[in-house]
């Protein structure tokens, strides 16, 4: 193969006589012409003696007569001369050179970028007579490698992105967690002020009731003596003027004798026990039998559980409840209906009637202390009743409620859950 004039190796007639030679050739011939990279030959001047069909493709050439009479390797295929002359000095200096990377320009004026491997040959006085070596192309290696490149920058960029995306998230969290914790402790604060002022307000209204009671007891008790004394001998007017003292007074106790009851909820310490409820129910009916008799009430009572209460309180409840079904119905036969379920965890209680019914929109405001919605001479009342209910059955861990219609009777619910931790 060494210095082919012509250099086409298709028309390259074996001349070897042995068969062991020409096979030898032929297969050196076919592995030339096969090889997957480009293989030359060329003197120092720059001129390609010998080149493979690979390194023809590569380069883009179709004619072995131009590529090898026409084509100067120094001048035509090195993007950068000079290359070569640093690689023919690298060469000669060293003998060989191992894959040096290089920009070479193809017929077209394109590049592609090559790994060279070559050698020197020289003569017996070392004068050389040509390089041989090996070019790969690795354009498309190279191309892959700066596509890549680009993604991973492209991906460390979308990174970053996310990273300050997220920082900025994480100090937006933080932020409101602060203000969080500062609107949590300012409303602690706020909870913990109110729950003093209502003490407070407790204590207050204990006392002013409790210190009440004694001055209005002489009203109450002389008004009474002026009304048994004097009835009908002063004029029409004096007996209906000391009448509205008599019963103001009676008013204001009952008012009194309520709030002392309810702020004495939360001033006495709850007794919970297991409390027997059919008890609790039959001596509430036992107080309240004059007026179940007077107005034909009809009681129905389930079987009652027993749960853990404080059982003077629970007859409390049980009392306004049934004292309030009785009052507020204008049926001839009020009919009341006891009842308790199991559901998860705790008992709940009912008490329906067929009275006059309730609004559903005063369902929540009829638990409030003082709240009303009707006059005395309606149904008499302090309105504080159902407030002490509340108050119990929140003691007990539990809720109370009511369903209710107007005109068609209305049901108080309370739950009691089975266990108070
Ligand atoms: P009081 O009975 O002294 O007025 P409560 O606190 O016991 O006060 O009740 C508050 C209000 O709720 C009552 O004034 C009444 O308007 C309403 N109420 C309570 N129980 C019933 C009931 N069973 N049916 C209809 N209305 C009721």
């Amino acid at each position: 193969m060494k210095n082919k004039a012509n250099g086409d190796f298709k028309n390259r007639k074996l001349t070897t006589g042995k068969n062991n030679a020409d096979n030898s050739e032929r297969m050196f011939l076919s592995l030339f012409e096969n090889l997957p990279v480009g293989v030359f030959q060329t003197s120092p001047e720059g001129k390609i003696l010998t080149a493979n069909p690979t390194l023809l493709s590569m380069l883009g050439f179709d004619s072995y007569d131009e590529f090898l009479n026409n084509v100067d390797v120094g001048r035509d295929l090195y993007v950068c001369p000079d290359e070569r002359r640093i690689l023919t000095y690298k060469l000669e200096q060293e003998g060989k050179i191992q894959n040096v990377e290089l920009k070479l320009r193809k017929k077209d004026g394109t590049h592609i970028v090559v790994l060279e491997n070559s050698n020197v040959v020289r003569d017996e006085n070392g004068k050389v007579l040509y390089y041989q070596g090996i070019l790969t192309d690795i354009t498309d290696r190279r191309r892959m490698e700066e596509e890549l490149v680009k993604h991973r920058e492209h991906l460390e960029e979308l990174v970053n992105e996310r990273t300050c995306h997220l920082a900025r998230v994480i100090s937006q969290l933080q932020a409101e967690i602060t203000e969080r914790t500062r609107a949590e402790e300012k409303l602690k604060k706020l909870t913990e002020e109110l729950r003093q002022s209502n003490e407070e307000l407790e204590q207050f209204a204990y006392v002013a009731s409790h210190d009440l009671q004694e001055p209005l007891r002489m009203i109450s008790s002389y008004t009474q003596l002026l009304m048994r004394r004097y009835k009908g001998k002063l004029d029409q007017d004096a007996d209906e003027f000391i009448n509205f003292a008599v019963d103001g007074a009676k008013r204001m106790q009952a008012l009194i004798n309520d709030l002392l009851a309810y702020s004495r909820v939360s001033r006495r310490e709850m007794n919970l026990e297991p409390v027997d409820c059919e008890m609790v129910l039959k001596k509430v009916l036992t107080m309240l039998e004059p007026c179940i008799k007077e107005r034909k009430v009809k009681i129905i009572n389930d079987t009652l559980p027993r749960v853990m209460a404080d059982s003077l309180k629970l007859e409390q409840v049980f009392q306004n409840i049934i004292s309030n079904a009785i009052k507020f119905c204008d049926k001839e036969f009020p009919e009341i209906h006891i009842s308790a379920k199991h559901s998860e965890r705790e008992w709940i209680f009912s008490v329906s009637d067929n009275g006059i019914g309730i609004s559903r929109q005063y369902f929540e405001r009829i638990f409030l202390i003082f709240q009303r919605l009707h006059t005395q001479a309606e149904y008499p009342g302090t309105g504080i009743g159902l407030a002490i209910c509340k108050k119990i059955i929140e003691k007990f861990a539990g809720r109370i409620w009511v369903e209710s219609e107007v005109g068609k009777g209305s049901k108080f619910f309370f739950s009691i859950p089975e266990k108070v931790d």
